[in-house]
Order: structure tokens, then sequence, then C-alpha cells
């Protein structure tokens, strides 16, 4: 007999929120078994009232790297009797924890170049896409920069304007050309984490972007990408 699957719906539900934790923490380590640059794992529970708002927390020799784990709204879909099992399904524990290794993954042991005039790393925020950071100086102009290039594979039909909207993660900035014409550059935020809708009418918030407020249908609506905060 092997061990039953805590993830799976039947056991999860019936667990308590140390014993789930447990098993998340578990889970997580069997994905990342064998990584050497991993010296403990842990997960952040959600502030009281989102406790499923879960952070997994791997420390390694040189420090520690975060990345949301699950989210509160699909805990509580996960266990609600009244959603059909196939749909309850899709938001399990299982898939989180299996997502949230692999970003992990792919930040735990990024390869970086040290060259007299600086030092440079990519990475892959997503399918198609390099990154780079380049911190160099210039030694013939006295010049130092910081410079982020991301590279987009077959991106020639996209709008210019789209394309830097959605890698730009600055503040919101009004842009303005020679001939006067301006166009709004949206604020993003670098964090990693899920859209949420926040409303500001009713208070409430909900999963991804919804153009207005599906509680109260106020259109006074944010969509904000939901970071966590290190706590100690
Ligand atoms: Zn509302």
């Amino acid at each position: 007999m092997t061990e039953p699957d805590r993830l799976d719906i039947e056991v999860w539900c019936s667990l308590t929120l140390p014993e789930r934790r447990a098993a998340l923490v578990d889970a997580l380590v069997r994905e990342l078994q064998g990584r050497e640059e991993v010296t403990g794992i842990h997960i952040e529970i959600g502030p009281v009232g989102r406790e499923y708002d879960m952070t997994a927390v791997v420390e390694t020799d040189v420090g520690r790297l975060r990345t949301p784990l699950w989210s509160h709204a699909r805990a509580g879909l996960y266990c609600d009797g009244s959603i059909h099992e196939a749909n309850r399904r899709q938001l399990s524990p299982a898939l989180a924890v299996a997502e949230a290794a692999d970003r992990l993954r792919r930040r735990l042991a990024v390869p970086f170049e040290l060259e007299s005039r600086g030092l440079t790393f990519q990475l892959e925020p997503e399918p198609g896409v390099v990154r780079s950071w380049t911190a160099e100086h210039s030694r013939f102009r006295k010049r130092t920069a910081v410079v982020r290039e991301d590279r987009v594979e077959r991106a020639d039909e996209v709008d210019v304007r789209d394309l830097l909207a959605h890698f730009y993660s600055g503040p919101s900035v009004r842009l303005v050309g020679a001939d006067g014409e301006a166009f709004l550059l949206p604020g993003l935020t670098e964090a990693e984490g899920p859209l949420v809708t926040l409303c500001r009418s009713c208070r409430r918030w909900f999963e991804g972007s919804e153009p207005g407020c599906p509680d109260c249908g106020s259109d006074a609506v944010d969509t904000v990408v939901a970071a966590t905060f290190p706590r100690r």
C-alpha cells in the first residue's frame, strides 16, 4: 500500500491547515529533490482570513527565493462540494506545487557571465522571450549602464506600443511624441503573482482581471498583481 495522496480532494479536504501546509511542503520537497542549491523549503501562510494565499520559500546557500504558491480563493473552491468535481480538480494544490517548482527551478541556478566590462545574465520570463540583464562599465566613454533587454520571438505583427506596455515594469507614464501625440504607458509592478481585481466600492476582491465588480457591479475596480512582501 502506498501512502494516500494528501493533496487529492477527498484526503485534502479532511485535513487541518497545519496538515495541509505540511503536505504542500512535502510535495515541494519531492519536486525539488536533487537540487543541491536548496538547503531548506518552507511555506508561508497568508494573513488571517486568507491563509491559503501561500508563498513557497526556498532557502539556498546564498539566500531565499520566494514564489506565490496558491490562492485563498482557489483553496475555497477546491473543497466546495457544490462545484463539479472535475472543475475543482483543475485547481488542485498538486498543480500549484508543480507550477511553483517550475518557476523556482528556472531561478535556482541562472548562469551569469562576469567580464572585465560587466555582468550579464538571462532569464526566460515567458515562452519565446529572452530577458537579458547587463550591468557594465564602458571603459572608453566613462559610462556605466544597467540594461534590460527583452528579445521577443515572432513579435513582428504586434504594435510596438502594446509590446512596450506588455514588458514595461515602471510606474505609469504619459509619453509625448515630437508631434505632440501622446499615449499612456500603464504602470505595472515587476512582482510575480496572480492578477486580482480590487473593488473600491464594496471593498471585495476577485481572482483575475474583471472589467467591473462581479459582486456589486461597480466599475470602480483596479486590476493589480498580488505580491507577497517578505516577512520575518
Ligand atoms: Zn464591488
